[in-house]
Parts: structure tokens; sequence; C-alpha cells
């Protein structure tokens, strides 16, 4: 992989040129064709399926741990940067399995802007709509590009109904399909009238050729078709970028990934419309300048990702200054220096050693077990900073640990505090079962696979799991507490920030409490229902 320039002007210039933004979608609809169209597009990789790729493993990124392997599935992220035109473009990876989806909120607090991508044929789905849940709750505005619209699907004014009523996003068309989804002639700029039409490439190759018409010759060689596409456009409010920033509009794009249809420009209108590393604010509500000195947080940790040394790397979005490979910062939390002398910037197995990096930007730090998801991390010149702790996503799936063998209670201690600090599930507490059999909770039941397999292979710590009947957290105000708790089927646990949570079989027996009790309120965590 050959780098791009990543820096040469001043940090405010660095964080000027710079998107960093994730793809969201519902699994199956295109993420990693449409990645590898995007790095391809910037020849940031040589060939697609260098990404990911499901059948043949041979040569893909996601077999960190056996687990995936076994699974033959992608559990980790990191980012991948390329330089397109002037900007660096920050991509950073979301796992595609939805059990992991946990890991996917945790990137979206670390990106400026969200892709969206829907399926043509299938429109939002639920897991769209969950990761769309998160970006609202965030304030990280969405681009939505709707794939596959080289196969039959659904009708594209429906599809921006569904987008307008279900999730209260307004549509503004960047592009505009002409012709119905599965007979593609083209795509429509709105602005201008002109048109971009799509061949197969000679020989065969995924690549379609691309021709831009006028819109005199579109109008001329696509006919009624054109004009059609012409007035359903118009029926769309106009891209509008501020509108955009406050989540109230989505710029609308078509196309297809597999044939790197509509590709370039949604690449055009990710440096366009979507936000620059902007200043952050921290734990008190205010903004920390991009030109301080180097602050960011950690937004996901991995652990063996490197199978000789079973390191532990912790994955920072910069938020401000310039982060230099070697510098000694400060752990906010414990107040403790940290050494940064192995820093990475990872995508799939590639790693490469990152020298310097710059607001917007992900590093991955080596020999990270100290630090937790959430955590911030400054450097000791500037001042003191610490960010917004990572949210705690709704979790869905819950059950007891125990460990197998009572004669290793240490390690298994210390195996669940780890695994809690690193996010790799919730552990929340019940007064009734005690700290020696931790709820163990997870938005996809895989994670608990993944904590069994580290709890017996790395912390020697074999784990029983009682899965327990319940689907659903809530979170219940301290006064509320005996109320809820004498509630038949609910139990009360825990979260490590005091937060108390009511576990509930599932939203009809949440509704039978509600009835019973209107005016003691469960309040949903982010991504629930
Ligand atoms: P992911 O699960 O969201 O990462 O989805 P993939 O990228 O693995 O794609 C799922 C399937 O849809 C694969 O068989 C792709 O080849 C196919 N696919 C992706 N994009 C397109 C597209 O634009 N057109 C068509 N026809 N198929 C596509």
């Amino acid at each position: 992989m050959t780098a791009p320039v990543l820096h040469a002007g001043s940090v405010a210039q660095e964080s000027e040129r710079r998107r960093s933004i994730a793809v969201i979608s519902h699994p199956d609809a295109g993420k990693s064709t449409l990645t590898e169209a995007l790095a391809l597009h910037a020849h940031a990789i040589e060939s697609a399926g260098a990404v990911h790729g499901k059948g043949d493993r041979a040569g893909t990124v996601s077999d960190w741990m056996e687990v995936e392997q076994k699974r033959g599935i992608s559990i980790t992220s990191a980012a991948l940067q390329f330089a397109y035109g002037d900007h660096i473009v920050n991509l950073v990876d979301t796992p595609g399995h939805a059990d992991f989806s946990e890991d996917t909120y945790r990137v979206l607090t670390a990106v400026d802007a969200a892709v969206m991508l829907l399926d043509a044929a299938k429109g939002l789905e639920p897991q769209t709509l969950k990761l769309f849940d998160v970006c609202r709750r965030r304030g990280v505005p969405v681009i939505t590009f709707v794939n596959k619209w080289d196969r039959p699907g659904r009708e594209v004014l429906d599809l921006c109904d569904e987008l307008e009523q279900r999730i209260g996003l307004r549509p503004a068309p960047v592009t505009w399909p002409i012709g119905v989804a599965g007979q593609f002639a083209g795509l429509l700029d709105p602005t201008d009238g002109t048109v971009r039409t799509y061949q197969r490439a000679p020989g065969g190759a995924a690549v379609a050729v691309e021709t831009v018409l006028d819109a005199d010759e579109a109008a001329r060689e696509l006919g009624d078709e054109y004009v059609a596409a012409h007035e359903e456009a118009q029926l769309l409010e106009p891209v509008d970028r501020e509108a955009f920033r406050r989540g109230e509009s989505t710029p609308l794009m078509f196309g297809a990934a597999l044939s790197n249809i509509g590709v370039k420009q949604l690449l055009d209108v990710v440096i366009d419309l979507a936000p620059s590393a902007l200043p952050r604010p921290d734990e008190s509500g205010e903004d920390r300048p991009v030109d301080t000195p180097f602050s960011g947080f950690v937004f996901k940790m991995q652990a063996g990702m490197d199978k000789q040394h079973r390191d532990h790397v912790a994955f920072i979005r910069v938020c401000s200054g310039v982060f230099e490979r070697g510098m000694v910062v400060t752990h906010a939390r414990t107040k403790r220096p940290f050494a940064t002398k192995y820093a990475l910037s990872v995508f799939g197995r590639e790693r490469s050693t990152v020298e310097r990096a710059y607001p917007g930007d992900v590093v991955g730090l080596v020999n990270a077990s100290s630090l937790a998801v959430g955590d911030t991390i400054y450097d000791p010149s500037g001042k003191h900073v610490s960010y917004p702790p990572m949210p705690a996503f709704a979790p869905e799936h819950f059950a007891v640990g125990r460990a197998k063998d009572p004669g290793r209670s240490k390690q298994f201690r210390k195996g669940i505090g780890q695994l809690q600090q690193e996010g790799v599930v919730q552990v929340l507490i019940s007064e009734a079962r005690g700290d020696a059999n931790p709820v163990l909770a997870a938005v996809g039941p895989l994670q608990f696979e993944v904590a069994a397999f580290r709890m017996e292979h790395e912390f020697s710590a074999p784990m029983h799991l009682d899965t327990m009947g319940f689907s659903l957290a809530r979170q219940v105000a301290p006064d509320d507490l005996p109320v809820v708790a004498r509630y038949p089927g609910i139990e009360i646990v825990r979260r490590a920030d005091g937060v108390i949570l009511a576990l509930l079989r599932d939203i009809w027996h949440a509704r039978s409490f509600e009835r019973a009790h209107p005016d003691v309120p469960l309040t949903s965590l982010e991504a629930s229902d």
C-alpha cells in the first residue's frame, strides 16, 4: 500500500482536509463491496478482495481471532486512510456481523459523518434503523446511498417516503436514478440536468464504463424517462449542507457498489458536505480547539490481533493537536503516563507504523491493556482534557457468568474486569447474585462466545454461561427502585457507572409495567427497540 501524503500543513489545515466517516448498513446491503470500491477508487488498495472476503478466506483481513476464523465472520474493525484529491479520508471500518453492532455503535462516536447504505430492494432494515438511532443521538449527519440499483428493487419515491416517515430525515437528492431499479439507464444530477450512463466494461470487468451526457443530449437519448426522472427529483428538496449537518435532511444517492456506479459521486459528496474534523466537546461540554496539544479518546479495544504476542490494541480517535509516535501522553482517568512507542494504523491485517496523526485520524496503540474504551489520553504539555465517557448501548442478551473451576476465581475476576474494560461485553452486578456471578450483557450473542473464548485461553479461567430469559434493559431512577424491584419477573442490576437497570423479558413486559405504574418511567437506552 502506498501511503498518501498525510501531513503537509498546520493542524488547522490538516483537520480541515480530513473527513472521517463510517459506513453503516444491515448485513448484505453491500458494505464490504462499497468499502472496497471506495478504497479502489482512491487507489488505496491494489485489487478488490483484499479488504474483506467472505468466501475464500485466504488473504482476507479478519482472521485475527480463532473465533472469527471458525465462524467466518468479521469481528474487528479499524480504519482505512486514503488521499482523495487534496483531502484525506478516514474510513473507519465496522464489523459486518450484526452481533457485533455494539462495536459499530462505538465507531459512530469516533466519526464525523456516516454513510447509510440501503439495499434498493429492502429499504430500511432493522439493523439500519438501530444504527441510525445511534447517529441521531450522537449528532452524526447521515448520507444515504441506495445500493444495488442494477437489480430489481423498490420504487424510488416509495423509498424516499420511508426515509421521511420512519426516521424523520428529509431526503435531498444528489443523484436521481433514470429508469426503475434493475432497468437502470443512468444517474441524473438534478442541479444541472446532466446524466451519467453506464455500460458493462469490455472483457467483463466489474467496473462499469461511465459516459457523461449534458442535459440536451440526455433529453434526446433518454426521452420520457429523463423527463420523468427530472420531475420526480424536483418533488424533493435540494441538498442543504446546514440541514444535513443538523440531522434534518440526508443527501440521497443511488448506485451499485459492485459495478462502481455512483461511488465517485459518493466520495465527492463526502468531501463536499461531510464536516471536517471539528473541535470536540469535552466532558464539561466545552469545545477543545483542534490546534491545541494532542488529545484523543479510545473508541475500540482489540485483543489478540497478533497471536504471537497476545497484544491489546487501543484505537484512538485524534481530537486535537498532532500525535507523534513515541510521545508520552497522560492517561486522563489514572493521570499516569502512557508511552506510545508502538503506534499503528491498522486496516485488516495490514499494519503500518504511524509517525504522525491529526484530528480525525485513527491510531492503534499497542500494549494498551491499561486503557479502557472511552478513556482520554492527552499531551501533558497542554491543558488536561477528558472527553465524555463512551455511552453504554442497549444490550439484548443476558447471561450469568460463573467460573467453571472455583479455585480460579481470582483469574476469573481479573478476566471479567479486562473484558469489561475493553467493552467485549457489558458487566452488570446483581445484588442477589453478587460479583462472583456477574450478569454479562451483550448486543449480540456472539459477544458471549468471544468472552468465553478469551476467559479460557487468555485468563485460564473457563467460564460457564447461563442464558437468562431477558431481552430488554431499561434505566431506573434510584427513587423508583423499590417499586420496580417488586414487579414480577424484573431483575435489578447495576452497571459499573452506578446506573441501575431493570432487566425485562421483552417489550410487552415493559409495557405491562408501564400500564401498572404510569408514573414510574423506565428509560430506554441508546439503540434499543
Ligand atoms: P455486507 O454484508 O453489507 O458487507 O455486504 P457485501 O458487500 O458482502 O455484499 C452482499 C452481497 O451483495 C454480495 O453477494 C455482493 O456481491 C452483492 N452486492 C453488493 N453490492 C452490489 C451491487 O451494487 N449490485 C449487486 N447486484 N449486488 C451487489
